[in-house]
C-alpha cells in the first residue's frame, strides 16, 4: 500500500501539517483527481476559505498562535479527533494537544498538562507532565 493510501498519513499531512493537495500529489506523482478521490474515500475534508480566515496570506503556516497569557494555542479543524478540546474557536492549546496526541485519547477536564521547565511555549513531550488537578495544585504550592 502507498503512503497516501493510509487515512492517518494523508490526514496529517494535510490536516496537521497543512500540505496543499497540489503539493501533496507533486510529491507523490500522481493526479490532483486521484488524490482528491482518495480524500474522499477516506471522508477527509478539504479546507474551505473560512479556514483561512484571519491569516494575513492564503498560505497556510500550520495555524499557530500566542494567547495573551503565554499559552499556544494551534489551529485545529472541525472533524478532528481532539476538537472537543477545543479551548477557543477553533483553536487548541498545544501543550493539551501533544499529550493527547501522545496518549492517543482526549484529555477530560481534571487532567492538566503542567510544563516541567516552566517554560509554556516549550510543548515537546518530554517537558509536558499529565496530572490531576489537584496533584498539580499540590505541585505548585511548593514552588
Ligand atoms: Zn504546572
Amino acid at each position: 500500500m502507498l503512503e497516501y493510501q493510509s487515512k492517518e498519513w494523508l490526514y496529517e499531512q494535510y490536516w496537521n501539517k497543512g500540505l496543499s493537495t497540489p503539493k501533496i500529489a507533486k510529491i507523490y506523482k500522481i493526479a490532483q483527481r486521484t488524490l482528491y478521490n482518495w480524500m474522499n474515500k477516506f471522508n477527509i475534508k478539504r479546507r474551505t476559505f473560512s479556514d483561512y480566515k484571519g491569516k494575513t496570506s492564503y498560505q497556510w503556516k500550520g495555524g499557530i498562535r500566542k494567547r495573551d497569557d503565554g499559552y499556544i494555542l494551534k489551529w485545529i479543524p472541525t472533524n478532528s479527533l481532539y476538537a472537543p478540546m477545543k479551548a477557543d474557536k477553533k483553536y487548541i492549546l498545544q501543550h493539551r494537544y501533544v499529550m493527547a496526541k501522545h496518549l492517543g485519547r482526549l484529555l477530560d477536564d481534571n487532567e492538566i498538562v503542567h510544563h516541567i521547565d516552566g517554560n509554556k511555549k516549550n510543548n515537546k513531550i518530554q517537558n509536558l507532565k499529565l496530572m490531576t488537578r489537584g496533584e498539580h495544585i499540590k505541585l505548585h504550592k511548593n514552588y
